[in-house]
């Protein structure tokens, strides 16, 4: 079992109030800390991380307004990478809400506001949606901004990304991007790619160095130029090319009944807070 299967599992059976649920955090101890995404909602606040079961130093937390995700190279996108390369991120996880308000507010609604803040129209972009990356639906959102990460080229082919949904009033996530099999599906093809067009490339991973010796990595630090490399830039070029389209979707739940009665509190809160392996 994955990371992410392992939250997902726990987090269902803790909605189900289940007390013993939670994820053995020092089993995945490679696959941690987590780089999530979030909206700014204050909502989120106490749902965060102890939905996903996960400790606080394992749970790097990175938010913005609706979880947007507007480029490939945006500086949200730039906040991910850096999580990754200085703070060890393992694996990223966008995780929109619902009823998030981001998604909620039409173009007019923007324009009053900003007017009543001393904003005229006059000085606001003229594309207030693509500006702003207002959305219609947070599952698209979600989607999308998978997207932008997955195929940013400063983001690893190495690490997965998923899409999630976060039930506000319950804590109940819903997978929407399974971020294992995008990253199996780039690998497979990756693999197909080289042994199909590109003999050499083969060479080149059984033995990236002349003399047989791994390669060492280039020593740089953050804010200087960092010199380009050969293969690893290609190699990111090449899983771009053959990447399916769209990454898998997958939906592990059905949609909460509408006559269901919210509870007034996230019941998955406590069974989750700095769960640690039990002695059984
Ligand atoms: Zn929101």
């Amino acid at each position: 079992m994955r990371l992410f299967e392992a939250i997902l599992d726990a987090n269902h059976r803790a909605a189900a109030g289940d007390k013993s649920a939670g994820v053995r955090v020092a089993e995945f101890a490679d696959s941690l800390p987590v780089v999530a995404l979030t909206c700014i909602d204050p909502r989120l606040n106490p749902l965060m991380p102890e939905v996903l079961g996960l400790p606080e130093e394992n749970f790097i937390w990175l938010r913005n307004a609706g979880n947007i995700i507007t480029g490939s190279m945006s500086s949200t996108i730039r906040s991910l990478a850096l999580a990754c390369v200085v703070k060890g991120g393992k694996e990223i996880a966008v995780i929109g809400h619902s009823d998030c308000r981001a998604g909620q507010t039409t173009v007019l609604q923007l324009t009053e506001r900003f007017a009543a803040l001393g904003v005229g129209r006059a000085k606001l972009p003229d594309n207030l949606v693509e500006f702003f990356g207002v959305f219609a639906s947070e599952r698209q959102n979600v989607l999308k901004a998978v997207e932008f990460i997955r195929h940013s080229p400063i983001i690893g082919p190495k690490v997965p990304v998923h899409g999630l949904l976060v039930d506000i009033q319950t804590g109940r996530l819903e997978w929407l991007v399974n971020g294992y099999q995008a990253l199996d599906a780039a690998a497979a093809h990756f693999a197909e790619a080289i042994h199909v067009q590109d003999p050499t490339m083969q060479a080149a991973f059984a033995s990236p160095e002349p003399d047989g010796s791994e390669k060492k990595p280039v020593e740089t630090k953050v804010g200087e130029p960092e010199p380009v490399t050969g293969w690893s830039v290609k190699d990111a070029k090449v899983i771009e090319m053959h990447a399916p389209e769209a990454p898998p979707k997958v939906r592990l739940v059905d949609e909460k009944p509408a006559h269901a009665p919210a509870p007034k509190r996230p019941p998955v809160i406590s069974p989750f807070r700095n769960r640690t392996r039990r002695n059984s």
